[in-house]
């Protein structure tokens, strides 16, 4: 008996895997600190159960039409609207279970065998698994001299006969980069120019820290219209990773491209959990705005710490919820090491920088409490000066 290379060839999220490996820890009695979970340590907005609650009630719990119910899919379009200026039918919206299947789907429409996409790195850990799984491969533009952005040069660079699409992800995870105005149309020039796809993931679109603002795409490039597939997510900026509940918006075609394919793989996402996202896209903007207040603080607090270390360097993210630390100087430069021995020692968490294309970095997440940011920074002080 055998297994597919497809699947020998996955490799299981780094993320998610020591998230696990932090709680399997704790779990044992262990006074783990992590900083490895990408989701918000809040409770969903009211708004989100409230709805949920009330769907319930109403006898909600049937197949949905498969690309989401249709207030979900309005409520989508007149959020776009109002928070982009951006025109959409409700036809260009597609619901999914979160926004990972939502790109997985993306990929599979648009990637044949051997063809390429690329990636700008540092770079979230699934895109380019989910590559793979559509038979494509990656090419990868580093950023990390750059300024975690990418130069015009470097992209035109990585694009070749084979080059199907670009992915941008701004807010970044793992960076906090946030990716300005100009930065996006030079990215949009060069995928007029090549006649390539652009799957834009703003699913940290909320999650942006003064003077740095969010900038959609398509308010930098109206022209590219047809071109953009947007990835949003109700996990992040709600607080709502449980409920999975993700959308694609785009031109009609890849819209029901993807939902032909999701007609055979997910179905509907949870008929309850869109009616809850609906409920928190109507009505929880204000919950969002609170939150984003409070990562603002822990942000502060955790560059600060970090930057008082030996050996670290910080460039200040600019929004989502992740510091991107710098230790190829200290004397564990191996990343995958150093966790391992910070965990080992220190019982901090964090994910090595490897996972998202960039050794010698860690991805620290501050989606957690104060407190929890206090104490472990300080006990990665500790460790850090135990290097000396
Ligand atoms: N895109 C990025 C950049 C992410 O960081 C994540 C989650 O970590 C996702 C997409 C997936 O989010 P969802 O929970 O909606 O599947």
């Amino acid at each position: 008996m055998k297994f597919s290379k497809k699947i020998l060839n996955i490799k299981p999220s780094a993320t998610m895997s020591i998230s696990d490996m932090a709680k399997a820890m704790k779990a044992e009695g262990k006074p783990v600190l992590s900083f490895g979970a990408g989701e918000p340590d809040f409770g969903s907005p009211d708004a989100a159960n409230e709805a949920a609650i009330e769907a319930i009630k109403r006898g909600e719990s049937h197949y949905t039409p498969t690309a989401g119910i249709a207030e979900l899919r309005a409520e989508v379009c007149s959020y776009y609207k109002k928070r982009f200026d951006l025109d959409y039918a409700p036809n260009q919206v597609i619901v999914a279970p979160g926004a990972k299947p939502v790109l997985y789907e993306a990929m599979q429409a648009l990637v044949d065998d051997g063809d390429e996409v690329i990636l700008f790195a540092p770079a979230w850990v699934s895109y380019v698994e989910q590559i793979h799984m559509a038979g494509g491969r990656e090419k990868v533009v580093d950023t990390i001299s750059t300024n975690f952005l990418p130069t015009k040069g470097n992209l035109l660079a990585a694009i070749g006969e084979k080059t199907v699409g670009i992915v941008v992800n701004s807010p970044s995870n793992p960076t906090g980069a946030i990716y300005p105005a100009e930065i996006l149309k030079m990215i949009a020039d060069v995928a007029r120019e090549k006649d390539l796809w652009i799957i834009f993931d703003e699913v940290y679109e909320r999650l942006a820290y003064a003077p740095a603002k969010h900038v959609n795409i398509l308010n930098a490039a109206p022209e590219a219209k047809e071109r953009v597939i947007l990835i949003n997510s109700a996990s992040k900026t709600y607080a709502m990773t449980g409920w999975r509940i993700g959308y694609a918006i785009g031109p009609k075609e890849i819209i029901s491209k993807t939902n032909a394919l999701q007609t055979h793989l997910t179905s509907n996402a949870c008929s309850i959990a869109q009616w809850a996202a609906l409920g928190a896209l109507k009505n929880a903007n204000g919950d969002a705005e609170k939150m984003r207040a409070e990562f603002e603080k822990r942000r502060r607090v955790i560059v600060d710490m970090l930057r008082d270390m030996p050996y670290v360097k910080v460039k200040e993210p600019e929004g989502a919820f992740y510091v991107f630390a710098d230790i190829r100087g200290c004397p564990i430069p191996d990343d995958m090491k150093f966790c391992a021995e910070l965990l080992d020692k220190k019982y901090v968490a964090a994910v090595p920088g490897s996972a998202f294309f960039a050794p010698g970095f860690l991805r620290l997440s501050y989606a957690c409490s104060m407190e929890n940011i206090k104490a472990g920074m300080t006990r990665m002080r500790e460790f850090m000066e135990s290097l000396k």
